[in-house]
């Protein structure tokens, strides 16, 4: 997909504006993309039609090509639709911190209860009381202590004759006494939504008002997490998600979906079996997941990269007080190496579509090493005041870096190209300043 979409953005890229054609082009492939993560298609045609409403006539920054950009568009859209920012855990300020892990059987909800006691413990020094109010199958009170064991954390349990709501009743009452600050509760799943199921949470729920209800749910279920997230989020109110199982080759549309239909933040998700396999949840990096463009992504952040503001503005200034060397020459070329072509990158410095000749600037690229050597070779003095470098200068720096001096000769003549084409671009940028300095 990544290259049908590269294909798409290849057509429209030099376009000076985004057209409602070339748009609609994009759009199908993103639609194409989200429906294949798996998600919801409600979502998929809600978050299309708002994205084609930004993309469309949106004025090309400089920087990026069309493409690039109604991409970019789409990639924070969907960043905004999964909430942005990564959402923190809640805790109450008066301890015992409570939380509830509920969801349908064996979407992780046990392992999940390590993991975020492990975390809670690790990274922000609580002290957590793990809680078996899984009653329905004895082994999964077993399990929750395996792992109490495992990471040397206690365990509440009471087996499994006592009801669910009493091990929770009794465990917030043990954490108070021992101060344990958070609670985490374990509860049990169903393989389906019952009545029952829902009736038992939010009788627990009702023991004393949880600070976190998080959801687990498997990545893998894909549509189906759509359902049992609204179910849930509808009987029980949930305030968060935890989306496990996405170490597995799931395309993660889960997340979007559940996150449009809920509107509840997804906290972690879930990239193991280990206890130490539990992220907080980065809805940029899950953007780019569900897209599927990794290749189109570093496009755009090349892109970014390159018109980096604040070195950009460094640059100007120091073209336009024409203290510009040979060692932010070489610096530059550091950075072009690992974009691309030189001559393309300066294509996309800001201002650059408006200098004439520029097409004629060509640096070839495997001529870099080369071009490197030769400014090693030279003195400091040289680098920053080139004029000096006369013709039997040419060829001790020649000599030194293993080139000849038409190599040396040819890269003076760019260099002094490339200064007199960025003193043209400064000139036009601030050619209002000079206007109203004359008032
Ligand atoms: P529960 O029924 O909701 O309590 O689910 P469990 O915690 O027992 O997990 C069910 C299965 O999923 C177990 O085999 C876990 O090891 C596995 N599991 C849970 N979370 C993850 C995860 O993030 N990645 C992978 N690969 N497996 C997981
Ligand atoms: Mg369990």
């Amino acid at each position: 997909l990544a290259e049908r979409l590269q294909g798409t953005i290849q057509k429209i890229k030099g376009k000076g504006k985004v057209s409602e054609q070339d748009v609609k082009e994009m759009m199908r492939e993103v639609r194409f993309a989200l429906i294949e993560a798996d998600v919801n298609l409600k979502v998929v045609k809600e978050f299309v039609k708002k994205v084609s409403e930004r993309a469309v006539g949106v004025d090309v920054m400089q920087s990026l090509t069309p493409g690039q950009q109604v991409i970019k568009i789409v990639q924070d859209e969907l960043t905004e639709l999964m909430g942005g920012e990564q959402s923190p855990i809640k805790f109450n300020t008066k301890p015992p911190t409570v939380i509830m892990m509920v969801g349908l059987q064996g979407a992780g909800k046990t392992t999940t209860t390590g993991k975020l006691a492990n975390v809670l413990r690790k990274k922000y020094n609580r002290k957590p009381l793990l809680v078996a109010a899984d009653v329905y199958r004895p082994a999964a009170v077993q399990q929750l202590q395996t792992l109490g064991k495992q990471l040397s954390l206690p365990v509440f349990a009471l087996g499994t004759d006592v009801s669910p709501v009493e091990i929770a009743r009794q465990a917030i009452e043990l954490a108070k006494e021992e101060h344990h600050d958070v609670v985490i509760i374990d509860t049990a799943g169903r393989l389906h939504i019952d009545e029952d199921l829902m009736q038992e949470l939010k009788d627990i729920r009702a023991l004393k008002e949880p600070d976190e209800v998080f959801l687990v749910v498997d990545a893998m279920t894909g549509q189906d997490a759509v359902n049992v997230a609204e179910s849930f989020n509808e009987a029980i109110g949930i305030t968060g998600v935890v989306l496990t199982k996405l170490d597995g080759d799931t395309r993660g549309g889960a997340a979007l979906s559940i996150r449009s239909v809920t509107q509840k933040p997804i906290k972690f998700v879930g990239m193991g079996e280990k206890m130490d396999a539990l992220e907080p949840f980065h809805p940029e990096r899950m953007a780019s997941r569900i897209l599927g463009m990794g290749d189109v992504l570093s496009l755009i952040e090349k892109a970014q990269a390159n018109v980096d503001e604040a070195k950009a503005k460094e640059l100007e200034e120091k073209f336009k007080s024409q203290t510009f060397t040979f060692d932010d020459f070489v610096e530059q070329l550091q950075q072009v190496k690992k974009m691309g072509p030189l001559d393309e990158i300066l294509k996309m410095l800001p201002g650059a579509n408006k200098i004439k000749g520029l097409d004629n600037v060509k640096v070839d690229d495997k001529q870099m090493g080369r071009v490197e050597a030769i400014i090693y070779s030279m003195t400091t003095a040289e680098k920053t005041n080139p004029e000096i470098i006369n013709g039997s200068r040419k060829k001790r720096i020649a000599k030194g870096s293993g080139t000849s001096i038409q190599e040396v000769n040819r890269l003076l003549k760019q260099f002094d190209e490339m200064k007199k084409m960025m003193k043209q671009m400064t000139g036009m940028a601030s050619g209002k300043g000079k206007k109203k300095m004359k008032l």
